[in-house]
């Protein structure tokens, strides 16, 4: 019952890889950012070793809510105010580019059905009304629909459909991630936790934990915020109701329908938001009454529960990940995380990042990214 529904499916042969003496960099995290990271500098020919306390995938990367959702985490037309609007637009246009070539390499563990960013309220419609004006006014994708086909018809007030995007099978692309990096030389060593980043045998160091390394450098203990989100998923519904992701409520609420009929839903988490910024990896009885009314709601009947569980993801001030030298280590201690719960695609996208600015080469996402903004 808890262990995640993605990670029921067995793992496939990887690369056994092995190499002695010191890396070049040693990657902590063996999720989408660790394995994405690790894929990209081997390819470059760099000595590159994974450490994880647990298997592959088996932090957030296998827990999550399996949305492939192009986009930052804050609404579009916020971003465009935050970030300023020339920044705003290249960081989305880039996230999308970088679900594309997620796309390419994912195989059957994406598909691309679009997603539905539902209003909960007048006022949320309101809210996500200007995203929509906002996005198509920077040329996006997206379309507007007073109302939703399925079995959210009638229950919402006004949803953007965003046809690029998809729903991610999330343990498998990332177990095929890591055979990749294996392929080109990476060494995985899984149950492997890291106690203490400066006695690690490498040139520099890769923090890739998002939501689970807290206090392994004292400098992100305040920029990276672990916080718990909770998921259940339903026996398989003999009818579809829902054929691509749907959120709501600012993404408090999340569901889709899984190939196998399931409902996989998650969220409620502002119901109890103080007590679900932690890092303890457990469900709690509020959350998951609150999730299971909700599911028998969306599936029109009561239906049982099959699988529940818990994942930790990091979450930041500004809602934007860190991608960088972490401040005060010389340059050796790197950082890519805190995607406030949208690292589906942007863990792939940030994990690629981060490489190539190890590899020394330039991008315009690096200075948005910067951990040093908040120094
Ligand atoms: C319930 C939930 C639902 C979510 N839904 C979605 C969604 O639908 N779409 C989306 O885009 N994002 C979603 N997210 C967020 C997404 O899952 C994460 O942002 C993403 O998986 C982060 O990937 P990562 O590789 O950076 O970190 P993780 O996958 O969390 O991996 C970090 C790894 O670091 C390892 N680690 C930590 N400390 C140490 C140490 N000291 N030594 C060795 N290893 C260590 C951990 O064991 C872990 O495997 C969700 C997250 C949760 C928790």
């Amino acid at each position: 019952m808890d262990v995640p529904y993605w990670l029921q499916e067995s793992s496939t042969a990887r690369p056994e890889t092995t190499f002695e003496g010191r890396a070049d960099v040693a990657i902590v995290g063996a999720g989408v950012t660790g394995c994405a990271a690790a894929r990209r500098l081997a390819e470059a020919g760099v000595r590159v070793r994974v450490h994880d306390a647990r298997g592959i995938a088996e932090g957030a990367s296998g827990r999550n809510g399996g949305f492939a959702l192009g986009g930052g985490a804050a609404r579009y037309d916020v971003a465009r105010e935050t970030y300023g609007a020339d920044r705003a637009a290249s960081y989305w246009g880039w996230t999308r580019e970088a679900l594309d070539r997620l796309a390419d390499l994912a195989g059957d563990a994406l598909t691309r059905p679009g997603s539905y960013r539902l209003a909960g309220d007048e006022e949320e419609r309101e809210g996500i009304r200007l995203e929509y004006e906002a996005l198509r006014e920077d040329g996006f994708e997206a379309e507007w629909l007073d109302d939703v086909p399925g079995g959210a018809a009638g229950r919402f007030h006004g949803a953007i459909l965003h046809p690029h995007d998809g729903s991610i099978q999330p343990a498998r692309f990332v177990r095929g991630l890591a055979s990749l990096a294996a392929a080109a030389g990476a060494e995985i060593r899984e149950h492997d936790r890291v106690e203490d980043v400066d006695a690690l045998d490498a040139d520099r160091v890769l923090l890739a934990t998002d939501g689970y390394g807290h206090g392994l450098v004292p400098e992100l203990a305040d920029l990276i915020w672990p916080t718990r989100g909770q998921v259940i998923a339903s026996e398989p519904l003999d009818r579809v109701l829902y054929d691509r992701p749907h959120y709501a409520r600012q993404g408090f609420d999340y569901w889709q329908q899984l190939p196998d009929g399931r409902i996989l839903l998650g969220g409620f988490r502002d119901t109890s938001i103080l007590d679900e910024l932690t890092d303890v990896e457990e469900t709690t009885e509020a959350i998951q009454t609150s999730l299971e009314a909700f599911l028998h709601e969306l599936a029109g009947a009561p239906v049982q529960v099959t699988h529940r569980w818990a994942g930790i993801f990091g979450l930041t001030q500004d809602m934007l990940p860190l991608v960088g030298p972490v401040p005060g280590h010389d340059g050796r201690v790197w950082v890519a995380g805190g995607y406030s719960g949208h690292g589906n695609v942007l863990g792939f996208a940030c994990g690629e990042l981060v490489a190539d600015a190890i590899l020394g080469r330039e991008s315009p996402q690096l200075e948005l990214l910067d951990p040093a903004r908040f120094s």
